[in-house]
């Protein structure tokens, strides 16, 4: 039980959870795009090519309001994406905070005859040609 709190929280830390409801809300965001589309555009579409029920032309004002319906369902799937990106910056910025930036390991060292700086896992100097190590 115990090892698996510590590997919920180290799921938890790396930012799996956020990455993963950010996917699950913007996945739900988009299909309301999709609905939209399909509902204002292709099947009003259809119902013109096909005649639908009783053959008739959309006026200009239909087709207006389909198409700002889904305007603003695509303004509205923008928001959406721009307050989750938002939110997940501070998340972020919030998570690092007290957080103690890790050492990066060192990657060069110092030739003990040239005092060049070479590779960490060099075994010839490129400065002196000295073996080091
Ligand atoms: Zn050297």
């Amino acid at each position: 039980m115990k090892k698996f709190l510590e590997d919920f929280k180290a799921f938890a830390l790396k930012g799996n959870v956020m990455d993963m409801a950010v996917g699950v809300i913007i996945g739900g965001a988009f299909t309301g795009i999709v609905t939209s589309l399909t509902e204002n555009f292709i099947n009003p579409l259809l119902t013109f090519i096909t005649g639908g029920t009783g053959y008739r032309l959309y006026s200009w004002a239909e087709i207006a309001g389909y198409g700002s319906a889904f305007l603003s369902s695509v303004v509205n799937f923008i928001i959406m994406a721009f307050i989750l990106f938002c939110m997940v910056r501070f998340i972020n910025k919030a998570m690092t905070i007290g957080q103690k930036e890790e050492e990066s390991a060192p990657t060069t060292k110092t030739c003990p005859y040239c005092k060049g700086e070479i590779p960490i896992d060099a075994v010839k100097c490129m400065h002196c040609t000295s073996d080091v190590e």
